[in-house]
């Protein structure tokens, strides 16, 4: 059996850095000229505190900005919420990568391999979707990020690169009968396909295509409860031994000897290499999650609380995120937004 106690250590360690995360998200939605006079009556009456700026015939407005916020306008009513979004797309990747690796793990401990096959098989998926994702974040991101620009036209820059990139993903839907206005999600075997390009290797379809086998009430699934066949020398016959989890056998000297199982050895490869992959591509999309918090200064711009509010430090302290000394980070406009790692397997 595959020895997880490293990979185990990894999940509990992102497990208890997640575990009481909580993020407010606000979507800002552009009026026109028609909502914008509606929200300025609603809003002389509620004397509730916003903020707003106004575009091209549209305008954004927020509520409970800071007092910097309240004269910082248009990165008021960008950057928060846009930051919110990102933690929210993080968290999500995280739970659901946490969720299923801590099933997995459990259930390759117990030889229980019909669940590590579905754990398995979605970990893959997970692992496509979160590569795919993090690549069109970063990119986004830094197109926005890196020119030399005026402080309005900045942050309509960031607004036009990252909120259709976030709300596509935040939205889009694999169901057939969604609303016309609902982006459609990408088709999970895009995403195994991108893995396979990516690392130059036809494991992770391999992999995929046995484990869905297994998933389903179909050959794969048989597997798992028989032995890999044994061949008589004659040829005449073959034999497998059907057992509820994994046998093996012990000679009357003590000494064992394990049964193969295909589905197996399988779905515990596939556990461990998303796993680990699952878990370094967490950390760097999370280094984009702060470096947008950081450069922006998104935190200090609203009087919402939320995790990863971190703040930019003095230039003589260490950076909140953990990059190192706070001069040399590249937490600044026109600096390289942190890279994505390569998949090696
Ligand atoms: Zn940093």
């Amino acid at each position: 059996m595959a020895d997880f106690a490293e990979l185990r250590r990894q999940a509990l360690s992102l497990d208890e850095l997640t575990r009481d995360a909580f993020v407010e998200e606000v979507l800002v939605l552009p009026m026109d000229d028609a909502t914008t006079r509606g929200w300025k009556r609603m809003q002389a009456t509620d004397r509730d505190d916003w903020v707003f700026a106004a575009g091209t015939g549209l305008t954004w407005a927020v509520d409970r900005p800071s007092k910097l916020g309240a004269r910082r306008a248009a990165e008021a009513v960008t950057f928060p919420p846009l930051h919110s979004q990102m933690v929210g797309w993080w968290l999500f990747h995280a739970w659901r990568s946490i969720d299923l690796l801590k099933a997995g793990l459990d259930a390759s401990a117990s030889g229980t391999t019909s669940v590590t096959a579905v754990t398995s098989r979605a970990l893959i998926e997970e692992l496509g979707c979160l590569v795919t994702e993090v690549r069109l974040v970063r990119k986004a991101w830094e197109t926005a990020k890196l020119p030399d620009l005026a402080c309005l036209h900045r942050a309509s820059l960031v607004r036009a690169q990252l909120s259709p990139t976030l709300t596509k993903l935040q939205f889009a839907s694999r169901m057939s009968n969604l609303p016309a206005s609902m982006p459609s999600a990408t088709n999970v075997l895009t995403y195994v396909a991108k893995l396979d390009k990516l690392s130059k290797s036809p494991k992770f379809s391999e992999w995929y295509n046995w484990l869905s086998d297994a998933s389903h009430p179909a050959f794969g699934a048989r597997l798992i409860y028989v032995t890999n066949p044994l061949r008589h020398a004659s040829g005449a016959s073959i034999l497998r031994l059907h057992s509820r989890s994994p046998i093996h056998l012990v000679d009357h000297h003590g000494d064992r000897t394990d049964f193969t199982y295909d589905i197996e050895d399988k779905a515990n490869a596939a556990l461990e290499t998303c796993g680990f992959l699952l878990v370094e591509h967490l950390r760097a999309a999370l280094k984009l999650v702060d470096d947008f918090g950081l450069t922006t200064s998104a935190p200090a711009l609203t009087e919402r609380a939320y995790w990863r509010n971190l703040l930019p430090a003095s230039s003589g302290d260490t950076c909140p995120c953990g990059c190192g000394p706070w001069a040399v980070s590249l937490h600044a406009w026109g600096a390289e937004a942190p890279s994505v790692p390569a998949l090696t397997v």
